[in-house]
């Protein structure tokens, strides 16, 4: 008797649709893992090993070494190179942030394929597919959310793809439409800094990319994508002409405004690891201002009402004096009634940056003995081409970046040291909101300050200007709409990210773990926090790269309008949801895990 049969006969069709589909699933929804029997053999595994020229390994997991004792040698030695970006990006086992406190913690992948290139990729796709495993793609390594990990799983490990090439280029396809522009073509494992070092420190030209030297390109561009410089060149995924992508059926596509459009439109924003497996892409790139630098200075308040002006006085003067194509990066505001500059400029030299702040320094200084310059003002420029030159900044003096100091690595491997703190870290609580422009319009600047006076009182918050695209020039404003990130972003003056966490940790090595009743009060703290800047900005929506793992309502925050056509777009490249990642598009119908279709 057949399933069907069995249900007529046995008066049971009728319960059918109120059956939970998990008890009735069918083993295609069903992902095997090792100790399945549907488990690849060795046979087979050898089989895809050969496609990929050798390039099949099996997974090792640093931390395993401190699981059974933390005092080992080899263990001390890992907990230090936890703090390297770089040591991190090279094995495959490990991801940049570590966990989330009752959410995720990193695991690493059975087997990865260390692609070289598309047909790579292509193979361990159809294998995946073919043995119906689970698939997992890893670039830079930095998902906060922890999606480019995966236990019993097959990654894809793009790291070695990392060429950079810079040329005139016209999309395929588009050779009637488009004129040849100045592009780079960079391979999907390249990190920014090597994108940098090619484009800006040795050809003199600019590309849109990420703020975090070592975040992966294709991740980036995938979740959209801001950098110090974004108020004026706008989102980086705007920036794409063109990807070439592996998707679930195994084929390597093209995808741009005239090939594949809608896949196009999909890869600028839609969110990693959801659409199929970039393998390069191309960018636009753009002149280079004479000038970039910074303004970065620290002052307390002497006490809450003093902090209370302070904040309104600075919304008034960001409002009029910094909400332009010019500035971007941050001011931070924290209980301790510390209002912390660190913003960047572009197309300033040092004496125009230095008199658009002298009436903010002029106020503070009518206002003394209310207000403590702690940390003096830095404020100043040089010349733009030197921003990412390691050894510019050294022979300067700039003590900004820390070094990767294992043996062999490269002098031009580095990060800003303003990113260390989130190496090997675990997360306690993360979120983002955008922060709609109409709060700085004079009849509003009150309740902004107030509500961000009161948000200070429960945390740390970031305001990121540059991750906000009013003020930016309209062309940027156009092509952000253009893309499928949340439309939220281009009415937004910046970003407000709150976030907490500890590190390095990680669940089980003892003098390392997790303090998951700290974690959990953080987290409280962080939502607290945060629900002070909602009151104001109720339909902000959030940054998917940059957000809660536990975010409410995760497609219309990420996405709002744009989900369902994300939607249709995945349903269409992905009709058997092959690629899986915690709140993508079409997670809705898996377990948290991605093993099993609901
Ligand atoms: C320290 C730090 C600083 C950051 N700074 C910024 C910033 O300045 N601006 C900003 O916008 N964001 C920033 N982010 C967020 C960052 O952009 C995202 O986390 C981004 O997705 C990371 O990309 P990745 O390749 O490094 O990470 P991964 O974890 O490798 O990838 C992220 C996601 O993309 C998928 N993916 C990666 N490569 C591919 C590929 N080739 N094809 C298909 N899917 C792929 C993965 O499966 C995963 O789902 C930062 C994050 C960290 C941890």
């Amino acid at each position: 008797m057949d399933r069907r049969t069995f249900l007529k006969t046995s008066g049971t069709a009728s319960l059918w649709r109120f059956c939970p589909h998990r008890l009735l699933a069918s083993p295609a929804s069903q992902r095997v893992r090792p100790s399945d029997p549907g488990w690849p053999s060795e046979t087979a595994w050898k089989r895809l090993n050969d496609a990929v020229g050798g390039n099949l390994i099996p997974v090792d997991f640093p931390l395993s070494t401190c699981l059974s004792s933390s005092q080992n040698a080899d263990c001390r030695a890992l907990f230090v190179e936890l703090k390297n970006p770089y040591y991190i990006g090279d094995s495959p086992g490990l991801t940049q942030t570590l966990g989330w406190v009752d959410a995720w913690a990193t695991k690493p992948s059975v087997y990865a394929v260390a692609a070289r290139n598309a047909h790579d990729v292509a193979a361990a796709v159809n294998f995946a597919r073919k043995h119906n495993l689970r698939l997992v793609v890893k670039g830079g390594g930095h998902s906060y959310q922890g999606t480019s990990n995966a236990p019993d799983s097959l990654l894809i490990w793009t790291r070695h793809m990392h060429d950079v090439t810079i040329h005139d280029f016209v999309p395929q396809g588009c050779q009637s439409t488009h004129s040849p522009q100045r592009a780079v073509t960079v391979g999907s494992g390249a990190i920014w800094m090597q994108a940098y070092d090619a484009v800006t420190t040795k050809a003199g030209a600019y590309v849109q990319g990420g703020g975090c030297t070592t975040v992966g390109v294709a991740g980036l561009i995938q979740s959209g994508g801001f950098g110090s410089f974004s108020k004026h060149y706008g989102m980086a995924a705007a920036g794409l002409l063109e990807a070439e992508v592996v998707t679930a059926d195994g084929k390597v596509r093209i995808a741009n405004a005239c090939t594949n459009p809608d896949l196009f439109w999909a890869l600028k924003g839609g969110g990693g690891g959801t659409f199929g497996v970039v393998s390069k892409l191309t960018l636009r790139l753009r002149d280079l201002p004479e000038f970039a630098g910074g303004a970065n200075f620290t002052i307390k308040a002497s006490s809450d009402d003093a902090y209370h002006r302070l904040i309104r006085h600075f919304i008034g003067f960001y409002r009029d004096a910094l909400f332009n194509d010019h500035w971007g990066e941050q001011a931070h505001l924290s209980p301790g009634n510390r209002l912390e500059i660190s913003m960047v400029h572009l197309g300033l030299d040092t004496e125009q940056s230095r008199k658009i702040w002298q009436p903010f320094l002029d106020w503070l200084t009518r206002s003394a003995g209310n207000y403590t310059i702690e940390s003096e003002p830095v404020i100043g420029s040089l010349p733009f081409r030197r921003w990412w030159d390691v050894d510019w900044r050294r022979e300067h003096h700039h003590d900004v970046f820390k070094v990767d100091s294992r043996q062999g690595a490269k002098a031009g491997d580095v990060w800003w040291k303003g990113d260390s703190g989130q190496a090997g870290w675990v997360v306690w609580g993360f979120e983002s909101l955008w922060m709609p422009a109409s709060l700085l319009e004079d009849h509003s600047q009150e309740k902004l300050a107030d509500a961000l006076f009161a948000a200070s009182r429960f945390s740390r918050l970031e305001l990121h200007f540059n991750k906000g695209l009013a003020g930016a020039p309209a062309e940027a404003i156009e092509a952000a709409k253009d893309t499928a990130m949340n439309p939220a972003v281009c009415g937004a003056f910046a970003l407000a990210i709150v976030a907490d966490g500890q590190g390095p940790a990680y669940p089980g090595i003892s003098g390392h773990q997790p303090n998951i009743v700290q974690g959990r009060k953080r987290a409280d703290v962080v939502h607290k926090c945060m629900n002070k800047l909602r009151a104001v900005a109720s339909n902000g929506g959030a940054y998917v790269s940059e957000s809660n793992f536990f975010e409410p309502a995760f497609q219309h925050s990420y996405w709002g309008d744009n989900s369902a056509r994300l939607a249709e777009i995945k349903k269409k490249y992905d009709p058997e949801g092959l690629f899986f990642v915690h709140n993508g598009v079409g997670s809705e119908q898996w377990s948290a895990d991605g093993f099993t279709r609901l």
